[in-house]
């Protein structure tokens, strides 16, 4: 075991403050990563409030981790010390169902383990990226390529890969309408995504406010969802509307802007059950749909287009002493578009 510095929150809704945890030895498979960076996603305010349900306290929140490799155990194949290297949401899975198999490794039919609240195979709670190191199987650890710098890459371990895969998956490229719902840290990465992939992208955020940005960011197209004028006009245009929103939607209304046979995915994760008009499928044949982060090998070729491309996340870099303020400030929509902690300041 080796004693770690960590911001962690005691208790549910209690800021978070800076404390020490036990990471586990290095097994045979594991690689012990020095972390540079941990990006910070709406998902961990939602976890150290509960809003989720029960949670597992202390909590240290962080699924978003770049660093370089400190050390490998003796087994480990794919990973020398020195690599630079990123961890998402999930650090296991049984690894021998058929979606793990495939390389669906976030649809396990074991259920797979979060990178922190969570048990890990002895029951030992995990531990996030809000540290200064982590011990991972190398199966679940990721390569940021050199193009890269590692604080605009690590939002893309867990923002980028929730955004690549659904568009991915309903052919969000050449030809296709696309919008992406909220301009925050998984909708402006969704922004990028979709332009690089060849489709016509709309943001619809709440006002005007940030259209500029959503504009440099690569949209053709910027309507406000407050103005009800925008439904109007849009309604039945995109062939996929991407909802990154963390508040409950109107799914009825963005049905609305769905072709016929055309998708809603919804990627947001709010704390409250929404209710849905039957109705707003039929008529169009339309389907609604979720998506939940991706597997490892589509990480890795989610990194490796980034690389390319130099697609990153735009970051606003801050110390661990500011990780509560932070926090009021995304719940705010006080964020452009990603806050990265520098973990050398924990
Ligand atoms: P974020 O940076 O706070 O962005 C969310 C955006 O949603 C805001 O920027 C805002 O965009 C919009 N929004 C917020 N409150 C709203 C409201 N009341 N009504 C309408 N729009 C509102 O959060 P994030 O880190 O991108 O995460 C977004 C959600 O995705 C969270 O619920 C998170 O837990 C979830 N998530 C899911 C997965 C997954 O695998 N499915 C992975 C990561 C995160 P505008 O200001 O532009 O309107
Ligand atoms: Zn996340």
């Amino acid at each position: 075991m080796s004693t770690v510095a960590a911001y962690a929150a005691p208790s549910a809704k209690a800021p978070l403050e800076r404390t020490a945890i036990e990471r586990r030895p290095v097994g045979a498979s594991d690689v012990l990563i020095d972390i540079k960076y941990a990006g910070i996603c709406h998902s961990d305010i939602h976890q150290v409030r509960a809003g989720w349900g029960e949670a597992i306290f202390p909590m240290v929140p962080g699924h978003e981790i770049a660093g370089v490799v400190g050390e490998v155990g003796p087994g480990v194949t794919g990973f020398a010390v020195g690599d630079r290297v990123g961890v998402g949401c999930l650090v296991d899975s049984c690894g021998e169902c058929d979606h793990c198999v495939q390389g669906l490794e976030q649809y396990c039919a074991q259920g797979w383990t979060g990178t922190y609240n969570d048990r890990d195979r002895n029951g030992d709670p995990t531990y996030g990226g809000y540290s200064t190191r982590i011990v991972v199987n190398e199966d679940f650890v990721v390569r940021i390529p050199d193009a890269l710098p590692l604080d605009v890459a690590a939002p893309l371990l867990c923002a980028g890969i929730t955004v690549y895969s659904p568009l991915k998956q309903w052919n969000g490229g050449p030809g296709k309408k696309v919008a992406v719902v909220g301009l925050g840290g998984l909708g402006h990465l969704a922004v990028r995504f979709a332009h690089v992939l060849g489709a016509e992208v709309t943001v619809l955020s709440q006002s005007l406010r940030k259209r500029a940005d959503g504009l440099r960011l690569g949209a053709d197209h910027y309507y406000a969802t407050n103005d009800p004028a925008t439904f109007e006009e849009l309604a039945g245009t995109f062939d996929l509307v991407l909802s990154t929103v963390s508040a409950p939607l109107d799914l009825d209304a963005y049905l609305g802007l769905v072709k016929t046979d055309g998708a809603l995915v919804n990627v947001g994760a709010p704390e409250e059950p929404v209710s849905l008009n039957l109705f707003s499928l039929l008529f169009g044949r339309k389907t609604l749909a979720g998506s939940i982060i991706g597997g490892l090998g589509e990480t890795q070729e989610m990194l490796d287009l980034c690389g390319e491309h130099g697609i990153g996340a735009e970051i606003e870099l801050i110390r661990a002493d500011e990780i509560n303020e932070a926090y009021e400030r995304i719940l705010s929509g006080d964020v452009r578009y990603r806050f990265v902690i520098d973990t050398a300041t924990i």
